[in-house]
């Protein structure tokens, strides 16, 4: 009967009970995605402030689901790394990602996202150097990007995997920086090349009398001090740009300079800007 809450009360469990079903179904499609192969990777250029050339590209995971059409990676990578997928996953996509970026010139580096439970498995650093030996590129253009997420259960194994990774050869970048809790400690311990400004500090820093502005000016101020680069992500048009390059980043990402683009688009593209 209306008016006596059972009706939203229904309407709440079923709409659980279809939530549930859904994540059931998403987990097993996702189990056999890898398998089916519905994964590819976009590449997004990270490009030089000061001289305006792709240093760059951060590999970034699609999944063309066969009924459903493209999942964002927002969606599925926390059901990945929930149901214990993300470690193939994410494994896939560093050799996936090495070899693509093995018919790029040599000074073109590749970055990496890596998930929290894959820092957690002892096992990275030879998976990194697997990738590493078979794709053939230097470790130095390889730069795996790491999230403040890797610190939220920090023991003594997380200090020794970023000494470990550094041993290897290859770059560490702390990517979405701004958004966690006391990240300045984690500057402290951690062997960090980069510091991936996350882009809601880029939002709106245009306007006048926005701190976001500050805020991007004090991190670099720090990163530059600790002698490390700094990306501002999500740049999406020139007047974030000409602040961006004022404020010292040293890199910039974005819409600005394109949306990620496919394997082959990207080698026809250094093809060309290298005038082959
Ligand atoms: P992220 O690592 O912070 O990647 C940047 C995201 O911002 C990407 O979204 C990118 O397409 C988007 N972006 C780039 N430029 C702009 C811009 O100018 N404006 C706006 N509004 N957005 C921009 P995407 O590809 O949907 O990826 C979302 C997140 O999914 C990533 O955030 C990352 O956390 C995660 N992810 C993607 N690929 C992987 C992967 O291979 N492994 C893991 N563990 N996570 C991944
Ligand atoms: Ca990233
Ligand atoms: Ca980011
Ligand atoms: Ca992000």
């Amino acid at each position: 009967a209306k008016g006596d809450g059972r009706g939203i009360h229904r309407f709440f469990r079923d709409e659980l009970l279809v939530g549930a079903q859904s994540r059931k179904q998403l987990e097993d499609d996702l189990r056999n995605a890898l398998a089916s192969n519905q994964f590819y990777i976009v590449y997004q250029a990270v490009v030089s402030t000061r001289s305006e050339r792709i240093v760059g590209y951060e590999a970034l995971l699609r999944w063309e689901h066969p009924t459903r059409g493209l999942i964002s990676p927002t969606d599925f990578i926390p059901v990945a790394e929930d149901c214990g997928l993300i470690e193939a996953i994410g494994e896939w996509v560093l050799r996936t990602a090495c070899i693509e970026a093995a018919g790029w010139p040599n000074d073109v580096r590749v970055a990496v996202n890596v998930s929290p439970i894959q820092f957690a498995n002892a096992a990275l650093p030879a998976i990194v150097t697997s990738a590493l030996a078979k794709s053939g590129i230097a470790p130095h253009r390889l730069e795996l990007e790491i999230t403040e997420g890797v610190f939220v259960d920090e023991t003594a194994t997380t200090e020794q995997m970023f000494r470990t990774l550094k041993g290897c050869g290859v770059r560490l970048a702390l990517d979405d920086f701004g958004t966690g809790y006391s990240s300045l400690g984690y500057l402290k311990k951690a062997p960090f090349d980069k510091i991936k400004i996350d882009q809601s500090f880029v939002k709106g820093a245009t306007i006048a009398g926005n701190r976001n502005a500050a805020i991007i000016k004090a991190i670099v101020s720090l990163a530059d001090t600790l002698g490390m680069e700094t990306t501002a992500e999500g740049v999406e048009n020139h007047d974030e740009v000409t602040l961006i390059r004022e404020l010292g980043c040293s890199h910039i990402q974005g819409y600005v300079y394109g949306k990620p683009a496919r394997a082959a688009d990207v080698l026809m593209h250094l093809a060309i800007a290298d005038g082959m």
